[in-house]
Parts: structure tokens; sequence; C-alpha cells
């Protein structure tokens, strides 16, 4: 049969399938506000809020926007880095009957009106100092009223705080906003307005919950619809296999933005599920990292490979105490071996390797932790998963270990792309999403990325996988990040380029030492033919590489030419 085929080797304890709880994401809450009503919900630098009062403030924002008009399936673009208000205003979105339009904080203005525009939104809500990109906007889109929230709600507006989203001048533009009748201020709806909204009756599994952009490096971002149940079933998934966090005991290092998938899932609707407290972190900075954890004693920490290279490479590392530390999970980007092992090795737990996509909302494998796992690999599918490879020249699956595109099916596959049929219809077939990843399984059913289609590398008519040749790079003492890639070639079509960037202590590594370290463990084809050093490299707000930029750096560099 097609389904169902790697699980032969499971030991008999894993169950293969779970009962969900139907439910709208709010009810969650709701649900565990009852249960543990004083526990703390959220800690944000210093500051904490119980579920109660998470609760009764999501309450308020749903009275307010249902006071504006809103209706059941209206749009509310939420622009906020993590801070109380930004689970706040989610789940009171939800409550409301809205649709949550995650919309990144670093967005320029013509990225914020396209996605105001194609998502329609009619509400937003966002931290002041981005007033002034939502105000220039606002006439050439459908908003109907802003909602402006701070700092300076929650706390005395820290000196130090540096945003990584704005400007230093932008600070000093940022004025009192006066209320009027369609820009509302945060702190005086929390003041006045009462809990009183109208509960909206909501079909989990049909509703949507989230309009979730992607995709962004070429072309304009697809928004991915997401119900209450992709997102609700996800979490229920995560919690039966990866780790026995239990309910109500668990804090959880929250510093995954919430506006990018992935940190919402795996951080902020797991915390309210099941009671998890959240440390919020606006944004990452290895020291403070160290520091918050060493102080707030997160037992879970979800991340992302840059994430645990950067902490890894902290100079201070050794004096942080990160033994609290029992679970974590890297998702967004391949983890490389030696920074799993030697991240396991500074901490107290396991570090587990997970693969998603925004379209799955994102998880669909897990390189578990029932006793066994496979260095290297993405893992076996989640409950209800099912997973299979395609052979992308005869369209029939994939023989064991052969490379081809992973599909997917399963309670966490979206809907379709927001008013784009014709991209729905290519990458959702028979309710298989494919993923535009290569990969492979092995006779085990352990899945393997190979890379993204797009990133595949053609050199002299070999076919080159950028994630093996990075792999090759980081065991080199002297590498800190490297990016792989395929640069335009006369001879061979495109050729090897790896983009490196040094540990401190390492500045006299150079290109030859690092030719020879590659050719004594890559077929030649494989190794890279161009290096270029640097002190960093482009990141996206997860901390996945970009790849595409500086491929596309180098186009630009080669046409000044
Ligand atoms: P996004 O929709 O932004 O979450 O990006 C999804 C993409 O991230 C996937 O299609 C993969 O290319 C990549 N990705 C996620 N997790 C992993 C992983 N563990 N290993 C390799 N690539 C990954």
């Amino acid at each position: 049969t097609e389904t169902r085929r790697w699980h032969t080797h499971y030991p008999n304890e894993i169950p293969l399938s779970i009962e969900y709880e139907e439910k709208p994401l709010h009810a969650f809450l709701e649900e565990t506000a009852e249960v543990y009503p004083k526990r703390k919900a959220l800690h944000f630098m210093g500051k904490e809020l119980t579920f109660a009062n998470v609760l009764s403030q999501a309450r308020k924002v749903a009275s307010l926007l249902q006071s504006l008009g809103l209706q059941k399936g209206d749009r509310v673009a939420i622009m906020l880095p993590n801070c109380p208000q930004s689970v706040i205003s989610y789940y009171g979105t939800l409550m409301a009957g809205g649709i949550v339009v995650q919309t990144n904080p670093l967005y320029k203005e013509r990225e914020l009106e396209y996605q105001l525009n194609d998502s329609g939104a009619s509400f937003i809500i966002c931290l002041d100092v981005l007033f002034p990109r939502v105000s220039n906007v606002r006439s050439k889109t459908e908003l109907q009223h802003v909602i402006v929230t701070g700092i300076k709600d929650y706390l005395p507006f820290p000196k130090n705080l540096i945003y990584p989203f704005i400007q230093r001048k932008e600070y000093k533009s940022i004025v009192e906003v006066e209320p009027t009748d369609d820009t509302h201020d945060w702190g005086t709806v929390m003041d006045s307005r009462d809990e009183n909204y109208t509960p909206i009756a909501v079909d989990a599994k049909e509703d949507l919950a989230l309009l979730q952009y992607t995709g962004g490096t070429t072309g304009h971002p697809k928004g991915v619809m997401l119900t209450h149940s992709n997102l609700a079933a996800n979490c229920q998934m995560s919690r039966k296999w990866l780790h026995q966090a239990t309910p109500g005991e668990e804090t959880i290092l929250g510093v995954l933005p919430f506006f990018h998938v992935y940190g919402m899932t795996a951080v902020m609707n797991m915390s309210i599920m099941y009671g998890f407290k959240m440390i919020l972190m606006p944004k990452f900075d290895a020291g403070d990292v160290l520091k918050t954890i060493q102080k707030q004693k997160p037992t879970m920490f979800p991340g992302a490979p840059t994430i645990y290279v950067g902490l890894l490479n902290h100079p201070d590392l050794e004096k942080y105490d990160l033994s609290s530390i029992e679970a974590c999970i890297s998702g967004s980007a391949p983890l490389p071996s030696e920074v799993q092992s030697q991240f396991e090795k500074v901490t107290n737990g396991k570090l587990v390797e997970g693969y998603g996509l925004t379209e799955t909302s994102p998880v669909t494998h897990a390189n578990f932790v029932w006793g066994k796992r496979v260095a290297g690999s993405i893992g076996v599918p989640w409950p209800d998963t099912d997973a299979k490879v395609i052979n992308m020249e005869s369209g029939e699956e994939a023989v064991i270990g052969e490379v081809g595109e992973i599909a997917v099916k399963g309670p966490q596959v979206m809907r379709g792309y927001w008013n784009n049929q014709e991209e729905t219809d290519r990458v959702l077939r028979d309710g298989w999403f494919f993923t535009g990843d290569m990969g492979y399984m092995d006779e085990h059913g352990f899945f393997y990325i190979a890379d993204r289609k797009k990133d595949m590398i053609i050199a002299g008519g070999y076919n080159i996988y950028p994630r093996e040749v990075e792999e090759v790079l980081y065991e080199h003492e002297a590498i800190q990040e490297a990016v792989v890639a395929g640069i335009p070639d006369p001879y061979r079509g495109e050729t090897v380029k790896a983009y490196v960037v040094l540990k401190s202590g390492y500045a006299d590594v150079e290109e030859k030492d690092l030719d020879t370290f590659c050719r004594s463990r890559l077929a030649t084809f494989k190794v890279p033919r161009i290096y270029e050093f640097r002190n960093e490299l482009p990141k996206t707000a997860v901390g996945k590489i970009l790849r595409r930029n500086l491929v596309e750096e180098d186009k630009e560099r080669n046409k000044e030419k």
C-alpha cells in the first residue's frame, strides 16, 4: 500500500494516530485560564502576566474589535515583535471571529502595503514605533482601524532596548499617538473596556484562524490559509511525540518570533494549550539569551540552527548554567550534526531536529526522542501524517534511497493559498502537499532533506546539494557559519561557492586550508571553487540564512563589472 510504509520499525508504544480535540484555538486559552488562572503565562523583561490576565485582556481586544464593526472572517493584521500584546492580540482577534494576518515588523512600506491589500485587512494592531509606516500606506489600503501599542503599555520604556527592525532615528519620531475615531490606543482600551464580547460560533475544521505569508524570496509572498484545527492539531502532535512535557509545569523560551509560523506554534500556541510559561524575547542576542536561561530556567527551548550556533560561539558560554534545559527542537533549516552534539553537551537535554513548512502549520517530521534517531535525518513523519518521495522525472514514488520531491498529507496541511487558486493547484494535489524540498527515505523509514528544489546546484552535469557541502564545512574547527550556493559559470553551467564566517581567533585561516579540508571529504565536483569570507550572513527573522540574497548580490556585482 502507499501509506504508512515507514512505520514498520516503530516500537509498539508509539501512537501512529491520536485523538484530536476539535475546538477553536481560543477555546484552549479559556480552558487553560480556568485550570491555571494564577499561573504565570508570560514573562516579559521582568513583567509577568497570569493566564487569567491574558484571557481577560484578550476579551477586551475582542470586545473592542467587535464594537468597531468586525464581522466573522474579517482580517486583522498584527505587526508586533514578541511581547504581551502579540499573544493577547492574536487570541483576542480569534475570539472576536477574525482571521489573524501575521505581519513581519521588518516589512518596509512597499511590503506592508502589498500584504494589507492582498489579505484585505481592515484592522491592524501595531507597535507604536511602526505607526509611521502604517500611516504612510493607510490610504492605499482597506484599513479602517489602527490600534497602536507600545512597550510602555506594560513597562517603563527600557532605555537600552533596541529593536532589530527599526532605525535609531525612528525612535525619535515616536510621538504619543492621539486616539481618534479610527486610531486607538491600547492602554486606553485596557483601562476602559469591559470584557463583554459576543462569542462567535467557529467550526474549527473549516474556519480560518490565520493567513501566514510565505515565499517572499521570489515573486510576491502568498497567504497560507490555516484553520483552527490545522494549528491545534500540530500542537497536539508535538506534545505527544516530542517531549513528555507536563502541562502547567514547563517554562519555554520564546526567542523565535511569533509572527513566523514556527515560533507561533512551537512556543505561543503550545504554551496557551498546555499552560507553559513563556519567556518573551523580542530579539535574538546571544548574551541576553544566555543570561535569561540562567535566570529564568526554561525547560524547553525551540530554536533554529543559527540560534544554537550563535550561543555556542559566545565567548562567555562556559560562565552560564544552561542545565535547566531539557528539550530543544531545531527547525527551519538543516541542523549540522556538530551543532546538535555540542549543544546537547552544554545543556541537560536533547536537541531534536524537526522539519516543516508554513503550509503545514509547520511541523511534519521530527527526529524523535523515543530512543532512536539518526544523525542528519529529519526523522519520521508525525502521527496521522503521511509522507512520500516522488521521482521528479517519472512522477512515480521513488525507491528507498532515491532522491525526489517530498510530499506530505495530514491534519496540519493548509487549505490553500489565499486568493491564489493557480498556486494552490500547483502544490496541493489529491490532498498531498508538494513541499518543493528534495529528499529521500531510508529503509527504516527515516527521511533526509537533500535541499530545496531550486537550490540544487548543477555543475558540469552533476547534481550537488549545498547542504552536503555545508555539513562538511561546519566540521572544520574555524567555521562558525557557512552557506553554499551555485553561481553561474561559463564552463560548468554553475560552480560551487561557499560563503563563510570564521570563528573569532581564526582570522588566519585561508581558502587553501578549507580547500584541503573539503577535498579530503568530498568528491572533487562538490568541492567549493570560490570562497567569500564575511563577518556575517544575511538571515530571516527565524535565523534561516538567506542563500538567495547572497546569490543575487553576486549577480548584481557581476553586472556592474
Ligand atoms: P518556512 O515556510 O519559512 O517555514 O520554510 C520552510 C522550508 O524550510 C522548508 O521547505 C525547508 O526547505 C526548510 N526547512 C525546514 N526545516 C528544515 C530542516 N530540518 N532541514 C532542512 N530544511 C528545513
